[in-house]
C-alpha cells in the first residue's frame, strides 16, 4: 500500500490510535489526528504526535477534517457520527488500525476472537509458538497495537480481535481463525445479536482453503460465520468426543496429530478454560507448534489476571476474581467452572441490556446467594427473584462483607459481574482490585 503524500486522516487516540498514526506518518503520509475529547484530556502519547509531524485536532469530530482525506483509519472505541458516514457513502475509504498495519506485515496472522476467553486463549496460542521457537508478536485487542509490528523480524503474529475491530478489516487475510464463542454481548452497541455475529465473523470471508478456522464443535451461529470462508474447519470441545479437538477420559486428545495432553498439565481450571486450551492447541498446531512446545506451554501458563483468580482462604470460604467476567456468558463460565458446590456471587455493573436468564439458571445449580451492586442491579434482581436469596450493596466492600455473611464453609464468593464497570470504577481491572484489598483487609482482621 502507498501512502507517501496521502491525506490520512486518524480518528479515535487511544493506543492504537496513536499507533497507526505514527506508522502512516513513517511511510510518508501527511497525517491528521483527530479525538472528540477536549485536548487536556488526551494522553502525552496524543499530544506528543505533534512533535513528530501530525496535526493533532481534539474536542469534536468536525466534519471540515475530511476535505482532501484520502483515508480514515478509525479507532474501534469511536461511535459512527454523520461527516464520517458522509465521507463513507461518498466513496471515501475507513479501515481500522489492524487493517492498515496488516498490509504492511508479511509473517503469518492469527486471529482468535469471540465473546469471551479471547485474552486466555490468545496469551496461551503465544506462548506455544514461543515455545516453538518461533519469534512470535501478541496484541491487538489484547494490547500492543499491530501497528508497533510493522518491520519487526516477527515469525508470527498472534491477534486478539474484538468484534469492533472486526468491522473494519476488509482486506486482513488470517492463516488461522480462533472464533471461540458468541454469546449476547454489547447489545447495548449493536442494532441485534445478529448484527454482533456478524461483525465477529467478518475476517472468515477471506481465507482460502490453504487456511484453518477453529470453531467450536456443533456450534451453528459460529459455523455459518466459518462458513462464510472457504477455510478448512478445525472444531474443539471440552465435553464432545466428536470434535477434532477435544476430551477423552483424562486427556485432551488430539484426532489430527493423534497427541494426547493430560488434563492434569493444565494450571488454568474450569471447563471454559479446558475449551480454550483445546482451541489453542488447534490454532498453535496449524500455526506449526509440534506437541512437545505445545505440552511446554500447557504445562507453564498460569492464566491471566482478574480471570478466577484466587485471592484469599478466610474461614474456609474461597474468594475468587473475575471481574473480567463482563457479560453473561463468561459469569456463567466462571460460576460452573468453580470446583466449590456453591458459591455466592457478587454481580452488576453497568447493564449491557442482554438476557441473564442463563445466569440465573447457572445460580439455580451452583448459588448460595447473589450479592448486587450498580446499576443493573434491578434487572438482575427481577430475573433472579426467588430463586437463591438476593442482598443489594452499594459499595464493593460492602458486598464482601455482605458476601461473607452468607458463605458458610467450603463455598466460594465469586466476583464475576455479568456486566461492565465503568458504572462504579475506572475498568474491570480498578473493580478487581478494589475487590480483592476488600477482601485482604478482612483476612487482615481475622489475624490475631
Ligand atoms: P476475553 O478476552 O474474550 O474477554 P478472557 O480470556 O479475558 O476473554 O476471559 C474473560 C472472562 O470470560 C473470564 O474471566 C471468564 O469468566 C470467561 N471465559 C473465559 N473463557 C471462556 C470461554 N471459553 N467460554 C465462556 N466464558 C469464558
Amino acid at each position: 500500500m502507498q501512502l507517501a503524500g496521502r491525506n490520512v486522516l486518524v480518528i479515535g487516540l487511544g493506543l492504537s490510535g496513536v499507533a497507526a498514526a505514527l506508522l502512516a506518518l513513517r511511510c510518508g503520509a501527511r497525517v491528521v489526528a483527530n479525538d472528540a475529547s477536549p485536548r487536556e484530556r488526551l494522553s502525552p502519547e496524543a499530544i506528543g504526535l505533534e512533535a513528530a509531524g501530525v496535526r493533532v485536532v481534539a474536542g469534536g469530530h468536525d466534519g471540515a477534517l475530511f476535505s482532501g482525506t484520502d483515508l480514515v483509519v478509525l479507532s474501534p472505541g469511536v461511535p459512527s457520527f454523520q461527516a464520517l458516514e458522509a465521507f463513507e457513502a461518498a466513496g471515501g475509504e475507513v479501515i481500522g488500525e489492524l487493517e492498515l498495519a496488516s498490509r504492511f506485515v508479511t509473517a503469518p496472522i492469527a486471529l482468535i476472537g469471540g465473546t469471551n476467553g479471547k485474552s486466555t486463549t490468545t496469551a496461551l496460542v503465544h506462548a506455544m509458538l514461543e515455545a516453538e521457537g518461533l519469534r512470535t508478536f501478541i496484541g491487538g485487542n489484547f494490547g500492543t497495537p499491530l501497528a508497533e509490528a510493522v518491520g519487526q523480524p516477527f515469525d508470527a503474529l498472534v491477534l486478539e480481535i474484538s468484534s469492533f475491530q472486526a468491522e473494519r478489516v476488509p482486506t486482513l487475510h488470517a492463516r488461522t481463525h480462533a472464533l471461540l464463542n458468541i454469546t449476547e454481548d454489547h447489545l447495548d452497541r449493536y442494532p441485534s445479536f445478529e448484527a454482533y455475529a456478524n461483525a465477529k465473523g467478518n475476517p472468515f470471508e477471506r481465507m482460502t482453503a490453504d487456511d484453518t478456522a477453529v470453531i467450536p464443535f456443533g456450534d451453528p451461529i459460529v459455523l455459518r460465520q466459518a462458513a462464510r470462508g472457504k477455510a478448512r474447519q478445525v472444531t474443539f470441545s471440552a465435553e464432545d468426543p466428536r470434535a477434532d479437538i477435544s476430551v477423552e477420559g483424562s486427556d485432551i486428545v488430539d484426532l489430527i496429530t493423534g497427541e494426547r495432553y493430560p488434563l492434569s498439565l493444565l494450571r488454568i481450571k474450569g471447563t471454559h478454560n479446558v475449551a480454550n486450551a483445546c482451541a489453542a492447541i488447534a490454532t498453535a498446531s496449524a500455526m506449526g507448534a509440534k506437541p512437545g512446545s505445545i505440552w511446554k506451554a500447557l504445562a507453564t501458563f498460569s492464566g491471566l489476571g482478574h480471570r478466577t483468580v484466587l485471592v484469599a482462604e478466610i474461614e474456609g470460604v474461597r474468594y475468587y476474581d473475575d471481574s473480567k467476567g463482563t457479560n453473561v456468558g463468561a459469569s456463567v463460565a466462571a460460576l460452573r467452572g468453580l470446583v466449590e458446590p456453591k458459591a455466592v456471587l457478587i454481580a452488576g455493573g453497568r447493564d449491557k441490556l442482554g438476557a441473564y436468564a442463563p445466569l440465573v439458571d447457572a445460580l439455580r445449580d451452583k448459588g448460595r446467594a447473589l450479592v448486587l451492586i450498580g446499576e443493573a442491579a434491578d434487572r438482575i434482581a427481577a430475573t433472579a427473584h426467588g430463586v437463591v436469596p438476593i442482598r443489594r450493596a452499594a459499595s464493593m466492600e460492602e458486598a464482601v462483607q455482605i458476601a461473607r455473611g452468607l458463605a458458610r464453609p467450603g463455598d466460594a464468593v465469586l466476583l464475576s459481574p455479568a456486566c461492565s464497570s465503568l458504572d462504579m470504577f475506572r475498568d474491570y481491572k480498578d473493580r478487581g482490585d478494589v475487590f480483592a484489598r476488600a477482601v485482604l483487609a478482612m483476612q487482615q482482621e481475622e489475624k490475631p
